[in-house]
């Protein structure tokens, strides 16, 4: 068995059966393998995206997964095109989640940006407000807005937030996102205070480099012309020696979506291949 994540589709059971989960910036990276993982552990999911072709062919691929599974595929996934910087997009996504699937036990916010990169007085307060809107904002609301939802259910429900390991450190050039992500970290911190005795249980993911777009286009930043040295600086910063991959980050928040985690609330998970220790 490999441990590069390999493995994780053998693991899939069905500990997210009969329940409905939200996913925030699922069309592509990160949130699209929570999603994908979510549907295959028997979960009816609702999709938020504002990249409306990609949301699509990742829905339709995940339609397609579920019915090759032999489950009935029809009604498991409701698509929301969106942006989470607009509190509308949140009221719909809770509405559209009661509406398709008649409850609401899980939301993952993990839709962000990581802004320019930049140094930190150059940063301008248009970017700051739009970070701060999407990484932020949205989530703070929307961990608002599931609370009744969740409560009118079965009394009960699982947040997921996506923070960073750039919440616990400095980043050169990242100052507003580890600024939005040190928020998260903070907010799930409150929220899972103020939420446990309705048993809705709240904590965060802190990825590590993780092999999406997102790192692609930082790898970028740091080096335009020479990417790749990049990548084997931010490599060579990770005790297990690779980045992670989108799957892993899935394989932790499904766990803790599930009654498997039943009693861990307001946690923050590095999941990093043992960067934070360095
Ligand atoms: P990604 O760029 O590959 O995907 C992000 C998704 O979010 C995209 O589909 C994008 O369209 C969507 N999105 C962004 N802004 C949105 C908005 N305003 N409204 C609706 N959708 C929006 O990124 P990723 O690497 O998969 O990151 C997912 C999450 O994980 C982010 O919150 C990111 O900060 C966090 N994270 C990533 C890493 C990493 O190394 N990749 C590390 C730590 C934390």
């Amino acid at each position: 068995m490999s441990d590069a994540g390999d493995h994780l589709t053998a693991n899939i059971g069905q500990r997210l059966s009969s329940r409905v989960v939200i996913v925030t910036g699922a069309a592509k990276g990160i949130g699209a393998a929570i999603a994908k993982r979510c549907a295959a552990e028997g979960a009816s999911i609702v999709v938020v995206d504002r990249d409306d072709g990609a949301l699509t062919a990742t829905a339709e691929a995940i339609q397609r997964s579920i019915a090759d599974s032999g489950r009935a595929s029809t009604d498991t996934v409701s698509v929301l095109v969106g942006d989470m910087s607009e509190p509308q997009t949140i009221t719909n996504m809770i509405e559209l989640a009661l509406q398709d699937h008649g409850r609401l036990d899980g939301l993952v916010n993990n839709a962000g940006i990581f802004g320019a990169y930049t140094r930190f007085e150059n940063n301008s307060i248009d970017a700051f407000d739009e970070i701060i809107d999407i990484n932020v904002r949205a989530a703070w609301l929307a961990m608002q807005q599931a609370k009744p939802a969740m409560l009118a259910s079965d009394g009960g429900g699982s947040i997921v937030n996506m923070a960073s390991m750039a919440a616990m450190r400095a980043n050169r050039g990242l100052s507003l996102y580890g600024l939005t992500k040190g928020a998260i970290a903070n907010l799930t911190m409150n929220a899972a205070a103020e939420y446990a005795k309705h048993n809705i249980r709240v904590n965060a993911i802190c990825p590590g480099p993780i092999d999406t777009d997102m790192l692609g286009a930082v790898e970028e930043f740091i080096d335009e012309r020479h990417s790749e040295v990049a990548r084997s600086q931010i490599t060579a910063s990770i005790p297990l020696g690779r980045y992670g991959r989108p799957e892993e980050i899935a394989a932790t928040a499904t766990f803790l979506l599930s009654s498997d985690a039943g009693f861990v609330t307001g946690a923050r998970i590095p999941v990093d291949g043992g960067q934070s220790l360095e």
